[in-house]
């Protein structure tokens, strides 16, 4: 029998001791966080707000295809423990006062005999997403969960969390042995079937060990989070809040002339964002699903990363000094010494340099008026110089990921849209080729002579500038530099881009192009041999300073034509001109051929007839167009303008599969498990059965889809065309 005066003291001794561990424990989480690079992440707070609650409270992403039962019965644990921290404060209460209930709550009150119906119909709805969980980790084994007894150890506290608390209601309902309330349909049945009739002595004494377990598994399961990857459950929500809002396939712009340090070498000179992203991950896989170098067999996926850089942060964190000398370094108004710079943006803290939208600096926008300090997030601590050189590097010999990891990346995306906590990692992938590329030389070596040719001739293959308008020369098409005021002259500005203008393949496809403006009477020019690479695999390889020379080019001489609309064949010129040459003052507005095929369609200006094509058609989405940007619906218009009947893959528009070629991959070998293009061609052969035409709206893609069904012996079965080049067929051949 628990003696009166212990409840009280059992809780207290519980909850000190409970809180004192969890803050020395949370000391060491939070240390290298101090010492990151500085990042603003709270601009724009109505923003973060609305996504908090979109994404973190309603949790959009997680019934999501393919993980919709998994994401429902994150959903009922999820609303579950939050309403059980009401159950939890109350129990708090009752550990020191028998009678105690949070304010409206009670039993009299109609809101609090909501606030019980509802407690108690969560409780049961959470348990059954606990046991479906269970199902999923013990007797499913789903592939992509981290199969650990924490998970299961996990979901257990979480049972038993509820469950006291159902406890904790019936064993007050025994007490009065009344009538069961409608609003207590669960803890009233388990009093009716288990408890009533015991003295009311034996009920409060249940009572009182319910409360008091349930505050010792609360203890325990706060003192389990951080040392985990169920801290998410305490950071998943600023995870979210945090998340970035620039467009995902814009990436920073480094300050190449105010900084001599580029990218991420070592854990502190990733963002506190960043590191709190890897706090953050769940592990539960959902980043793989669709993740071609994961599917494929190659060392990368966005959980591993996650999980290797986090374990490093843990074991790094004791050499880093205690946060309250810290604090109280900056109660001393002491100001820190700046954090090492790395070529993210000296004016703007986020890593930033110029977006592109007009914000303003962000570090001024925050400074705290009072201290005139920014505070450590915003400005980054000085990590003392023997604790960095200590640090092993995040990649290569001696560090915790190999070269192969950073470089095997595709910047697909879809680890990125698959993760429901918005953890970034092209971002950091870049950044480590960054470091790699601009501060150690060290890069594949094919990737050498694509910035050779980049450099010299402004495409990846190094062929002759004044070559890039041959593809046309038969034409007629209009030069920009041949017409006085082009930009008045010509509505509109077709940028080639650099296979539409050198690769045999793609040529074809300009041409199908250009029939199809002429067709329609679109007014545009080309810009010939002005127009350079747009940059995309320099930048996506972490060559900063070759991507940047290149973008100033293309934007100054748009800009010295004073072009405004442009007409792009290629999703990753697509994505750079639109959303990256903001960065360099360059604003236009720009559309893939498919867009512009689509709108001419339905405004009636081009009109193709039906296409016979004896075999099916399926469509590789381009992920740079369909999942960077949103664009997946065009193409298949303008296919549909045919009378082609679609027949999809099971990855089709934003969760489609990436070829292989993004992220620069198109230029490097592919040494490591199943090629990725030969992945995606199992997948048409599929769903078209092993005939038939695989249509693309991309040049890498094209490539890389041609290529995998040779590679895969359907040369003489299977067909890749672009979009543009059936849209063409529908039209009158003019000679
Ligand atoms: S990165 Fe996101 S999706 Fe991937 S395992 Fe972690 S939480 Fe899940
Ligand atoms: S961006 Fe694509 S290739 Fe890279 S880790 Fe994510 S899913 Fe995999
Ligand atoms: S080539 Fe196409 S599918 Fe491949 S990464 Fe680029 S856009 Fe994505």
């Amino acid at each position: 029998m628990l003696r009166p005066l212990m409840a009280p003291l059992l809780a207290t001794v519980l909850i000190l001791a409970g809180l004192t561990v969890f803050l020395w424990t949370i000391s060491y989480r939070i240390r290298p966080l101090l010492f990151a690079r500085p990042d603003v992440r709270w601009d724009e707070p109505a923003t973060r707000t609305e996504k908090l609650l979109e994404y973190g409270f309603a949790q959009k992403r997680m019934p999501a295809k393919p993980e919709r039962p998994a994401g429902m019965a994150h959903i009922w644990i999820f609303v579950a423990f939050i309403v059980a921290q009401l159950g939890t404060l109350t129990s708090f209460g009752l550990a020191y006062d028998a009678n105690f209930h949070l304010p409206f709550l009670t039993h009299e009150a109609r809101l609090g005999q909501v606030y019980l119906l509802t407690k108690d119909v969560i409780d049961v709805l959470g348990s059954l997403g606990c046991a479906a969980f269970l199902y999923f980790r013990v007797i499913q084994k789903k592939e992509r969960m981290t199969l650990s007894w924490e998970g299961v150890f996990i979901l257990f506290m979480i049972l038993g969390v509820l469950w006291t608390d159902v406890l904790i209601d019936a064993a007050a309902l025994a007490k009065s042995a009344g009538e069961v309330p409608w609003y207590l349909p669960v803890s009233g049945r388990v009093a009716e079937w288990f408890l009533y009739g015991m003295s009311p002595g034996a009920a409060t004494t249940l009572m009182t060990a319910g409360v008091l377990l349930h505050i010792a598994i609360v203890m325990a399961f706060l003192n389990f989070l951080p040392i985990g990857k169920h801290f998410h459950i305490i950071t998943g929500l600023p995870t979210v809040f945090f998340q970035r809002l620039t467009p995902m396939g814009q990436l920073s712009k480094l300050d190449l002339e105010h900084t001599e340090k580029f990218g991420v070498a070592k854990l502190t000179d990733l963002s506190w964002k960043e590191i709190l992203d890897t706090y953050s991950c769940t592990e539960c896989g959902r980043c793989q699903t669709y993740c071609p170098t994961y599917d494929t067999g190659k060392p990368l996926t966005h959980k591993e990363v996650n999980r290797a850089i986090r374990h490093h942060a843990q074991q790094a964190a004791a050499a880093f000094p205690l946060p309250l000398a810290v604090l109280a370094q900056h109660l001393n108004r002491i100001k820190p010494m700046p954090a090492p710079a790395n070529g993210h943006g000296a004016h703007a803290a986020d890593g930033h340099a110029d977006d592109g939208h007009g914000a303003e600096e962000p570090a001024a926008a925050h400074s705290d008026p009072a201290t005139g300090s920014e505070g450590a997030f915003a400005q980054g601590l000085q990590i003392p110089a023997e604790l960095y050189e200590k640090l092993p590097p995040l990649v290569g010999e001696g560090g915790i990921l190999p070269d192969e990891t950073i470089w095997a990346c595709t910047t697909c995306g879809w680890c990125e849209q698959a993760c429901p906590v918005f953890i970034e990692q092209i971002p950091r992938i870049v950044d480590m080729r960054r470091h790699l590329v601009l501060m150690e030389s060290r890069f594949p070596e094919e990737a050498a002579r694509v910035f050779k040719g980049m450099e010299g001739q402004g495409n990846p293959w190094g062929m002759g500038s004044n070559r890039r308008a041959e593809w046309c020369a038969d034409l007629d098409v209009p030069l920009a530099a041949n017409v006085a005021h082009a930009a008045r002259e010509f509505e509109w500005l077709f940028f080639v881009g650099c296979a539409g203008s050198f690769d045999e393949r793609q040529k074809k496809v300009s041409r199908a192009i250009v029939q199809i403006l002429k067709e329609a009477r679109v007014s545009f020019c080309i810009l010939g041999e002005e127009e350079t690479c747009n940059g995309d695999s320099a930048r996506r390889l972490g060559n900063e300073y070759l991507f940047q020379a290149l973008a100033q080019q293309n934007v100054d001489t748009l800009k010295r034509y004073g072009f405004k609309k442009i007409i792009t064949q290629c999703p990753h010129c697509f994505n750079t001109l639109a959303n990256e040459y903001p960065q360099f003052d360059g604003h236009f507005k720009v559309l893939h051929h498919s867009e512009v095929i689509a709108q001419l369609v339905s405004e009636g200006k081009l009109r193709p007839g039906q296409v016979e094509l004896s075999e099916p058609v399926t469509f590789h989405d381009s992920c740079y167009l369909a999942r960077h940007n949103g664009i997946s619906e065009a193409p298949r218009q303008a296919l549909i303008s045919l009378g082609i009947r679609v027949k999809e893959m099971e990855r089709n528009r934003t969760e489609t599969f990436c070829c292989g070629a993004g992220g620069g991959r198109m230029w490097l070998e592919e040494t490591i498990g199943q090629r990725i293009n030969q992945n995606r061609i199992e997948e048409a052969a599929r769903t078209i059965g092993e005939q038939g035409t695989v249509a693309t709206s991309c040049p890498f893609c094209l490539t890389m889809i041609k290529d995998g069904i040779s590679e895969t012996g359907r040369g003489e079965r299977m067909q890749a065309m672009d979009i543009a080049e059936l849209v063409a067929l529908g039209l009158p051949q003019r000679t």
